[in-house]
């Protein structure tokens, strides 16, 4: 279909993981030596923003002390990142996903994302889940090994549905937050419970949070969301355009029909007053935006 968004901002990523590097410690040493470095703290990474953004990665010989976290290779070579204190440059500051994740060039924002939720992964797993002694990365920092029994640990990731649900014309429905200020909205969204498919998962979310019976469930994109360790699976959902969403108690705050005119005119978050949908870094942009360029 023309005009829609190509991808999701942070389901850019153009470095080839090349895993078989991983399970050989010489290769891993050899690549270490020709490497790019990126630095990242508590979800930042050091940014160049002269004209374009663009991350700051370091000669291997410059890098700080750390976990050395194996990312893959491009055409320039390879790129490990370290979790550690970040490098100062004049020029550059410290900016995490939310902030520059969709202004980064295509193989910035997936090295940015793939980064930030490795070193998530490994600062919220440091003991072994199955006898509790201390775990120590291993294979390039793609797995954790438990120091006792040798058991391996794999990176967790969350699955979640985000969906815009739709009346099959001209109307969808969105949902405020309660910590959100008036006048924010979003697409409704939820984790997948155990035993349960996405498409499930949608039907479930929406009728739980807007009270409201949906079909047609489609698949759309998905994107990693590192805060901490998810992943977005994005889906339309059509609903009979008769039905009035009524937030249950809990998380939504509001929850009502927009048409499309009120979308095109609205802001994105953190711009100007009265609506504001969400901005360009997420899943939720991508759908609302796909769904405007079809009307
Ligand atoms: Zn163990």
């Amino acid at each position: 279909m023309s005009g829609l968004p190509s991808r999701p901002a942070l389901s850019r990523a153009e470095v080839d993981r090349d895993a078989a590097t991983r399970d050989d410690p010489a290769a891993l040493a050899e690549a270490w030596r020709s490497a790019r470095v990126l630095v990242v703290a508590d979800g930042t990474a050091v940014v160049q923003e002269d004209d374009r953004p663009r991350l700051v990665l370091l000669p291997s010989d410059e890098a700080p002390d750390g976990e050395r976290l194996y990312l893959g290779r491009d055409d320039d070579g390879p790129v490990f990142a370290v979790a550690a204190a970040l490098p100062r440059r004049m020029g550059a500051r410290p900016l995490g996903l939310r902030e520059v994740g969709a202004l980064l060039d295509d193989r910035d924002a997936g090295l940015l994302v793939h980064a930030v939720g490795l070193a998530n992964w490994h600062t919220a797993h440091p003991s072994c889940s199955r006898c509790g002694a201390p775990t120590e990365p291993a294979r390039g920092g793609s797995v954790r090994r438990c120091t006792a029994d040798g058991s391996d640990h794999f990176p967790r990731t969350d699955p979640a549905v985000i969906m815009l649900v739709h009346d099959g014309s001209d109307r969808c429905i969105l949902g405020r937050q309660a910590a959100w200020p008036a006048g924010r909205f979003s697409t409704l969204a939820g984790f997948v419970e155990p035993g349960e498919s996405a498409e499930q998962a949608v039907a479930r979310e929406v009728l739980e949070e807007v009270g409201v019976v949906v079909d047609d469930v489609r698949y759309v994109a998905s994107q990693p969301w590192p805060f901490p360790s998810s992943l977005m699976l994005g889906f339309t959902a059509r609903c009979d355009g008769d039905a009035v969403p009524a937030p249950a108690d809990g998380e939504l705050a509001e929850a009502r029909w927009f048409d499309r005119d009120e979308l095109r005119a609205a802001g994105t978050w953190g711009t100007g007053r009265g609506v504001q949908t969400p901005s360009a870094v997420s899943i939720a942009w991508h759908l609302i935006t796909g769904w405007l360029e079809q009307g």
